[in-house]
């Protein structure tokens, strides 16, 4: 069986991301980072999902980014998550971008993927409905996948370890009406910045998915504090 490295943060849009990469009949091998996130929780949500799909072991690697700073996610940043008007998040770079996180990811996720002889890494970027980080830009994956040709034994020898975005150019509503058809139990998945018994409802991440539930006309299972007041699902 052909072999997938998934990175899986426990979200919403790795969650759809991993269940496709499950459809395309790939044995997959879960991986997770501990990049000194300010909570925890997501990666409970993480390592649910992964049991769900494979028996493989699911991989949580250590990485202490917070000792460098730059990013209001991490544990050694008091708690400052800000609510952005909807119509605001994507235009500028927002305090929650971790300086290179997704290069940082991708070359363990493609150290893991030559080892193993994959011959995929599916990761749940997107360009569409996204709070305007740079390492999720189309240009920047292909620009990804010329490295990692370059880069590896398998690429030498055209064996290419493909890069798989499959949510690259779906709005959240597309990804959530996706996870639908794929069964996805999005009530297992957590996407707030926050860490709270409750998602906060209002951080970007909560407004972009409230959103994505709000224009594809479906409840979204988890439990809210308080939710904007364009969700109108009830
Ligand atoms: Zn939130």
């Amino acid at each position: 069986m052909k072999k997938a490295v998934c990175l899986v943060s426990g979200g919403l849009d790795s969650t759809v991301t991993t269940y496709i990469a499950k459809k395309n009949n790939y044995d997959l091998f879960p991986l997770s980072f501990l990049y000194g996130q300010q909570h925890e929780k997501e990666l409970q949500s993480a390592r649910t999902i992964g049991s769900l799909l494979t028996e493989e072991e699911h991989i949580f690697f250590t990485l202490p980014l917070h000792q460098f700073g730059g990013s209001i996610l991490y544990k050694s940043e008091k708690p400052q998550i800000k609510s952005t008007p909807l119509d605001k998040i994507g235009t500028l770079i927002p305090p929650t971008y971790v300086p290179a996180r997704n290069t940082v990811f991708l070359s363990i996720a493609l150290s893991y993927a030559e080892s193993l002889d994959a011959g995929a890494i599916y990761i749940g970027v997107t360009a569409t409905d996204y709070s305007g980080y740079p390492d999720c830009r189309p240009e920047y994956i292909e620009a990804f996948q010329t490295m990692a040709d370059l880069a590896t034994k398998k690429g030498v020898e055209q064996k290419q370890i493909k890069i798989e975005t499959p949510l690259l150019y779906l709005t959240k509503k597309q990804i959530i009406i996706k996870g639908v058809e794929l069964n996805v139990p999005f009530e297992l998945t957590w996407s707030c910045y926050q860490g709270r018994t409750k998602a906060c409802g209002l951080c970007d991440s909560c407004q972009l998915r409230l959103k994505g539930f709000q224009e594809a006309g479906i409840r979204d299972p988890i439990e809210y504090e308080t939710t904007p007041d364009f969700y109108k699902i009830k």
